[in-house]
C-alpha cells in the first residue's frame, strides 16, 4: 500500500456545507483506521492511568453488584407475611442487629425483625424493611409501625440489581471519564484495556510567525495557533508531536510535512490554505498525498485542507491531514466541529459528540441562510432567573479574546435565518462535568 486513501467525489466540491464535510472525514477515518490497524493497537493500564483513554474490549463484571440482598434504609427487616396480620398496626420483637459488613446475619422467626443498617445483607426469611422514622418502640425490645407504611419488598436492594456477572460494565469505545474509574474498581478490577494513543504533529505555517521565545520583530505576530492546539489536544490525551513553525516556502514545506508523516498518525497545520495563501501548499501535497481544498459553507473556518499523505518509511500506512485556516479561531472552530470527533473516532471511540443545549437568545443576531454559523456566547440567567445565551460581541475570526471569554458555540444552523431576542437556538457549552 503505497497511496493515500481520497475521501470520496465530493473532494474537490466547492462550497461543502458542514454535514458533507463531516461526512467526507468519517469516510476517510474509519479506512485509515482499518488500514492502519488501530483497533488491534492496544495497553493494558492501571486504573488510576486510564482518565481519557478509550476502552478497547467491554469490561464485563466479575460480580454481581451488589453481591448480596442488602438493605436500602437504617430500619428493621422483617418478612413481609407479618403485613398479612388482620390489624392496622404491626409489631414486631427486635431479634438482633445486623451492620453493613457483617456475614454471620441472625434469622427473624414469626414476629420477629432485625435491625438492620443501610447495605446490611438482609437477613434469611426477611424481604421488607421499613425505616427507622416510621417505627415507634412500643415497648422494651419491640417496634410498631402502621401497616400502610411499608409495602412488600420495599427498601432492600436485590443481589445483582444493579449489575450482573459476565455483563459489560463498561463498554468497549467508551472514553473514560471519573465515573468509569469508580465503576470500575468497584467491581475489583485494576487494570484496564485500551487503545494506544493515536500520534498527533502540529505545526503552525506562514512568514510572519513568531515563536514565544523571539522577540517579536515589525510585522510579525506571534504563533499562537500552536499553543491552542496543543492544549487542545492534549485535554483529548492524545500524544502530540511538535513540529513548530514552518516557513511558506516549498523546501520547508515538504520538509516539515515528510518528517511529520514518518512519525504522526494525524498531521494538523494551520494557515497557508486560503486562496491565494494555498499555491506552496497545494503543491506540496500534490507531491506528497491527495488533499481536497475546502471552501466549507460556515463561518469562521471556510477555507480548509483535508485528506491524507502517502506513507513514508518508516511508516507503512497514511497520514491523516488536517489543513486548518490561520485565523486563531477558526482554528479552534474546526479543531471542535471536524478535528476532534475525527480523532476520537481514528482512536477508536464510539459517539465521542459533544450535546448540543437548546436555549433562548437574549439578543438579536444576523445570520445568512446557507452556511452554518459558529458564534462565541455566554450563557447567563435574566432577573427571573431563566437561561438565556449572549453572543461575546465581535465575532472576527482572527479575535482569540472573543473565544477566551465566551463558555459555549451558538450554533446556527445552514438552513436558519436571522434570530430575533427570545427565539431558541443551540448551544455547545465548552466545560461540563467530566
Ligand atoms: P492564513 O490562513 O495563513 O492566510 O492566515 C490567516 C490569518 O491568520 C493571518 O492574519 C495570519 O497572520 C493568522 N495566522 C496564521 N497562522 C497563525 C498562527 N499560527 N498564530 C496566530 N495567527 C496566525
Ligand atoms: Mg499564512
Amino acid at each position: 500500500m503505497n497511496k493515500p486513501i481520497s475521501a470520496n467525489q465530493e473532494f474537490q466540491t466547492d462550497f461543502l456545507s458542514v454535514s458533507e464535510a463531516r461526512t467526507a472525514i468519517s469516510d476517510l477515518i474509519r479506512k485509515t483506521q482499518e488500514l492502519a490497524k488501530l483497533k488491534e493497537a492496544i495497553d493494558t493500564i492501571p486504573l488510576k492511568e486510564s482518565l481519557g483513554r478509550i476502552v478497547a474490549k467491554d469490561v464485563l463484571s466479575p460480580i454481581d453488584v451488589p453481591a448480596n440482598d442488602n438493605s436500602a434504609m437504617d430500619g428493621f427487616a422483617f418478612n413481609s407475611k407479618e403485613l398479612d396480620a388482620n390489624q392496622d398496626q404491626i409489631d414486631l420483637r427486635i431479634r438482633g442487629t445486623i451492620y453493613a459488613g457483617q456475614t454471620d446475619v441472625p434469622s427473624a422467626q414469626a414476629g420477629e425483625c432485625i435491625k438492620v443498617m443501610t447495605g446490611a445483607m438482609m437477613p434469611p426469611n426477611c424481604d421488607t424493611v421499613i425505616p427507622q422514622e416510621f417505627t415507634q418502640s412500643s415497648s422494651e425490645g419491640m417496634i410498631t409501625f402502621a401497616k400502610g407504611a411499608v409495602r412488600p419488598g420495599e427498601n432492600r436492594r436485590l443481589r445483582g440489581e444493579d449489575l450482573q456477572a459476565g455483563k459489560a460494565a463498561i463498554q468497549q469505545g467508551r472514553i473514560l471519564r471519573a465515573a468509569d474509574i469508580g465503576l470500575a474498581a468497584s467491581l475489583g478490577i485494576s487494570k484496564l484495556t485500551v487503545y494506544k494513543k493515536v500520534k498527533v504533529a502540529i505545526l503552525s505555517s506562514g512568514d510572519e510567525l513568531c515563536s514565544t521565545e523571539e522577540q517579536l520583530q515589525a510585522g510579525k505576530i506571534y504563533d499562537s495557533n500552536r499553543f491552542s492546539l496543543y492544549a487542545l489536544l492534549d485535554r483529548l490525551g492524545f500524544e502530540i508531536i511538535d513540529c513548530g513553525i514552518v516557513r511558506d516556502t516549498p523546501e520547508e514545506l515538504r520538509k516539515a510535512f515528510t518528517s511529520a508523516s514518518q512519525k504522526a498518525d494525524v498531521i494538523i497545520s494551520s494557515g497557508g490554505v486560503s486562496v491565494g495563501e494555498a499555491d506552496f501548499t497545494k503543491q506540496i501535497m500534490d507531491e506528497l498525498g491527495e488533499v481536497g481544498f475546502w471552501k466549507i459553507a460556515m463561518r469562521p473556518g471556510r477555507p480548509m485542507a483535508f485528506g491524507s499523505l502517502k506513507p513514508i518509511s518508516p511508516k507503512t500506512t497514511p497520514t491523516v491531514f488536517f489543513g486548518l485556516p490561520g485565523n486563531p479561531v477558526a482554528v479552534m472552530v474546526t479543531f471542535y466541529q471536524f478535528v476532534r470527533n475525527a480523532l476520537l473516532q481514528l482512536n477508536g471511540a464510539v459517539n465521542p459528540e459533544i450535546p448540543l443545549v437548546s436555549v433562548q437568545s437574549a439578543e438579536a443576531i444576523r445570520k445568512k441562510s446557507g452556511r452554518t454559523e459558529f458564534q462565541r456566547g455566554v450563557l447567563f440567567r435574566d432577573q427571573e432567573g431563566k437561561l438565556l445565551v449572549k453572543t461575546t460581541g465581535s465575532q472576527g475570526a482572527g479575535i482569540l479574546r472573543s473565544m477566551s471569554e465566551a463558555d459555549c458555540f451558538i450554533i446556527l444552523h445552514h438552513d436558519q435565518g436571522n434570530i430575533a431576542p427570545g427565539d431558541w437556538v443551540d448551544v455547545e457549552i465548552f466545560d461540563g462535568l467530566l
